[in-house]
């Protein structure tokens, strides 16, 4: 057979011998170890000149052409003749085709492709590439073994939570009564450098966050600066643990922050069409007309836009509880505009004190307890308005994980489930950091 052949099928340490058609029109490719590949003892590493026998394999390769292809290698078995060698006699191997490998590697590495670059479900791909659905997952598993390590130490860690399926309903068998659970994944994200999603636990407690922080080395918990967080309790409880990271920072984002506020101004809507109708909203009432204009950024909406929403908010709810929670919300973000300006911590306070006692002289209950959450996570506030730091790209990398859990109709192995989710997150997180890399300096 000509070099042509051994060089179109491409296989490095194998020479193409023959290639002949089988039942239904599969072309049979038979294959023998090339000669560069010296018959050296897996033990010892001498080489052998003494041949015991044969034996051929059917290593699985990847689809080429339309129709089916099958690989036959015939190799050989070797003797080691080293006297000090416990070993008798060992086959030939490749590195694409380790001994007991029943796959290429070039198919391992385009089953791991196909899964974690463009999320499609293992056994989809299994199908696709004609093998069981555990041979494409240990494909997968090894990939992650290869390119998801320990993670680097990052000076900027955020921390979310995601949702990992819907929601489940379980009867307790003393009581009959029916309780839901819902299975919660809390996700670990550099938010410094390059490396995207760093890990991900089970469940969203300061427990659980403790543990992964605990499972990380000492020099990853040293370098961590900054900690992004959502305002919840749990896990700036862990993040604060004595002794666990002795140089961080807690940060909460302008998002997290506006988020509150726009509940707040929502709740005080809701209940005051309550009190003055004895119903829900409808598009009669003038503030559930403008509920989202409530919500718009002040400066993101026209003047006309604005005065409209004012004017029929105050001339239809003469308590004024509806524009002062909008006030409120307006004079929050305020404070949160002076992000990067660097301003000092003493104009920020003098604004803080501007939005506290709106909130006092309000005398809405929504109001005063926003202002509470406010005033406990004024410190981590305080820093991101110093620092900017945000957990947006936390959102993005939710936007991945999405992708993942829809494409797999569910996981049932936790541990399947994150090396799935990284895998597909560092991957599109690379790609994404070389494009923007590639991109010519003056854009
Ligand atoms: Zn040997």
């Amino acid at each position: 057979m000509s070099q042509s052949t051994t060089l179109l099928f491409g296989l490095p340490g194998v020479r193409v011998q023959r290639v002949q058609v089988g039942e239904f029109g599969a072309r049979i490719v038979h294959v023998i170890t090339a000669a560069e590949v010296l018959p050296g003892c897996p033990e010892c590493g001498v080489v052998s000149t003494s041949v015991k026998g044969h034996a051929s394999i059917t290593p699985r390769d990847i689809p080429y052409g339309e129709r089916e292809i099958a690989v036959i290698w015939h190799k050989r078995r070797w003797r080691c003749r080293e006297s000090a060698c416990e070993r008798a006699t060992f086959t030939e191997s490749i590195p694409e085709v380790p001994p007991r490998q029943r796959t290429t590697g070039r198919l391992r590495r385009g089953i791991a492709a196909a899964v974690a670059d463009s999320a499609r479900s293992v056994s989809e791909v299994a199908s696709a590439f004609g093998v069981t659905w555990p041979t494409a997952n240990t494909a997968v598993t090894e990939a992650g073994n290869v390119e998801l390590g320990e993670p680097e130490p990052t000076a900027v860690l955020g921390i979310d939570e995601t949702r990992r399926g819907r929601p489940r309903w379980t009867q307790d068998p003393v009581s009959t009564r029916w309780v839901r659970t819902d299975a919660w994944d809390t996700g670990f994200v550099d938010l410094a450098g390059e490396q995207g999603l760093l890990g991900q636990i089970e469940g969203r407690t300061s427990a659980c966050v403790v543990e992964w922080l605990n499972e990380r080395t000492p020099a990853f918990r040293a370098a961590i600066a900054f900690v992004a967080i959502d305002p919840a309790a749990v896990y700036a409880k862990a993040i604060t643990t004595p002794g666990l990271l002795p140089n961080a920072v807690l940060v909460v984002d302008h998002f997290h922050i506006v988020a509150p506020a726009n509940a707040a101004v929502t709740k005080v809507r809701r209940r005051v069409i309550w009190e003055q109708h004895g119903r829900r909203g409808r598009k009669l009432d003038p503030a559930w007309a403008n509920r989202r204009r409530l919500l718009t950024a002040r400066e993101r909406l026209s003047e006309k836009a604005f005065a409209a929403m004012w004017n029929s908010v105050i001339d239809s709810e003469p308590s004024g509880q509806v524009i002062s929670a909008w006030i409120a919300k307006e004079q929050l973000r305020g404070v949160l505009a002076l992000a990067r300006t660097g301003a000092d911590r003493s104009q920020i306070y003098a604004k803080l004190y501007g939005f506290y006692r709106w909130c006092a002289r309000a005398e809405i209950e929504e109001l005063a307890t926003l202002a509470t959450t406010i005033e406990t996570w004024c410190p981590a506030i305080a820093e991101f308005i110093d620092t900017g730091i945000t957990n947006a790209r936390t959102e993005g990398i939710n936007r991945l994980i999405k992708q993942v859990k829809r494409s797999a109709c569910g996981f049932r192995n936790v541990e399947n489930s994150h090396r799935r989710i990284r895998l597909h997150a560092t991957r599109k997180h690379r790609a994404a950091t070389a494009a923007s890399r590639a991109l010519p300096a003056q854009l």
